[in-house]
């Protein structure tokens, strides 16, 4: 501002110097207040071009440079440039942030939608584009109620009362394929709202599950306790005679038996979901593994043997002389409920292989093979669920649970196993259990490990005696 006025106060004292210069040769006029007003005029005169230099600069889109250099109007320029450059750089920073801000939502796993005043969409993620069958670009700025018209999802945006989230099916939902969306509206600043969905498919599914099992579980308990109960009435209401009241005694203690094994079956799937899978510092010797599957298999046809006249043919092969690390009572309640299965399914002399191989690509492979009634291709994919059953008075008169193939199934998981089921009606069923490469150890690579580290206690310890040890899964 100093520099201002020393300019124009220059200008104004050329103006008089001048003036004083002209009075000598135009003495007949006053030339010093005409000198004065000239320079005033002419300071004007640059100031005015300086001024319309710094708005010309100031109305352009890019102002990086140009503009006056020096002056007031140079400190103008220069103030004015740097406060555009901060607002510039605050704006780039605001923007970063919102994007990193909508693509956190963007990440997010579930529905995120902004709505205006008039619930029209402002912005929304693709999760919420995909539950409601949305395009994020073209549908912006359109009614949700015009777009989403699920009944429910519209009277419970009419019904502005949003304290409870709304379950609505998803814009994919099939009767097959059921896609459940738990949605909820939240109101936010000035009217606008904010609408989330998740989709809740598994959960709905996992709660579905859990009422079925628990009808089941009460429904397969239920059944056994009544037939008891009628047992104990007529006992204690009836005069019966000694061969009459065993007869009775026997056929309560086959219910109670049925009860037993349907509560033990239920323990070993809690325990089976409850415990950490086993690592590879047990493991069960083979062969011996194979011995005690088949005494029990021959005691099973036996035992069916005396009830219904049951005489199966049973070939039982060990290719495999090594180890299989794993639970021992989970590998053998798996592969026993297999033999069991085959035993109990496949009519008087039929026939029952048994065998254990290992393949080129290192994997250990179970069969059991029978020539039952096998299994409509239909119910193949549903055998292990829980309680399912294909031939259901078969499997109660059995004394099957219905939980069989789902121990096996979750003890296959377990061991990173797969359970295979090949099956022709009419001709039999082939179930097989392949372990992966990683948990079988061949006789040979223990005895290397040997003499290389000199010491295998746990694996000599465990596995012949384990082997053996428990054939009840409960
Ligand atoms: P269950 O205790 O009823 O045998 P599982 O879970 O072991 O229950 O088997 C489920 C169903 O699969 C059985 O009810 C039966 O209908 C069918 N199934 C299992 N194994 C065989 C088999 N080897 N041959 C024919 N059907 C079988």
């Amino acid at each position: 501002m100093l520099g201002r006025v020393i300019f124009f106060s220059g200008c104004l004292a050329a103006g008089a110097l001048l003036g004083f210069w002209l009075d000598e040769y135009w003495p007949e006029y006053d030339a010093v207040p005409i000198g004065l007003v000239l320079a005033a005029a002419i300071w004007i005169v640059l100031d005015s071009a300086r001024a319309s230099q710094f708005l010309v600069w100031l109305r352009r889109d890019r102002m990086a440079d140009g503009g006056p250099k020096s002056g007031v109007w140079g400190e103008f320029t220069d103030r004015v440039r740097r406060m555009l450059r901060e607002r510039e750089r605050q704006t780039k920073e605001s923007q970063a942030r919102l994007q990193d801000f909508l693509s956190a939502l963007q990440a997010s796993p579930n529905g995120v939608m902004l709505l205006d005043g008039e619930a029209r969409i402002e912005w929304c993620n693709q999760t919420a584009a995909a539950h409601f069958g949305l395009d994020p670009q073209r549908d912006l700025m359109q009614t949700i109620g015009n777009l989403v018209r699920d009944p429910g999802f519209v009277s419970y945006l009419a019904a502005r009362n949003f304290e409870t989230s709304l379950t609505m099916p998803g814009r994919d939902s099939t009767p097959s394929h059921p896609v459940t969306l738990s949605v909820q509206l939240h109101r936010y600043g000035d009217g606008r709202k904010l609408l989330l969905s998740r989709d809740i498919t598994a959960l709905d599914q996992a709660e579905a599950m859990r009422r079925d099992f628990v009808a089941n579980v009460s429904h397969e308990i239920r059944t056994p306790l009544t037939v008891l109960a009628g047992f104990v009435e007529t006992l204690q209401t009836l005069n019966l005679d000694e061969s009459e009241r065993q007869q009775y005694l026997a056929l309560m203690a086959q219910q109670a038996d049925r009860m037993q094994t349907l509560v033990s079956d239920l323990l070993t799937l809690s325990k089976l979901e409850g415990s950490v899978p086993p690592g590879l510092e047990t493991r069960v010797a083979v062969p011996a593994m194979m011995r005690q599957l088949k005494n029990d298999a021959l005691a099973l046809s036996h035992v069916m043997g005396a009830a219904g006249d049951t005489d199966h043919q049973f070939a039982f092969e060990c290719a495999f002389d090594g180890y299989l690390a794993g639970a021992p009572s989970e590998l053998l309640s798996a592969l026993g409920n297999l033999i069991s299965n085959a035993v109990r399914y496949t009519p008087s002399d039929g026939r029952i292989s048994v065998s254990v191989r290992q393949r080129t690509d290192g994997c250990l492979v179970f069969s059991v093979a029978d020539t039952g009634p096998g299994i409509a291709a239909e119910h193949l994919g549903r055998l292990t669920e829980r309680f399912y059953r294909v031939d259901r008075s078969r499997s109660r008169e059995t004394g099957g649970t219905g939980l069989g193939l789902a121990i096996v199934k979750h003890v296959a998981q377990r061991h990173g196993a797969i359970l295979s089921i090949e099956s022709t009606v009419g001709k039999g069923s082939v179930f097989s259990l392949i372990f992966p490469g990683s948990r079988v150890v061949p006789t040979a690579a223990l005895a290397d490990a040997d003499t290389v580290a000199g010491s295998l206690s746990v694996l000599q310890d465990v596995p012949a005696s384990a082997a053996i040890a428990n054939s009840n899964p409960g």
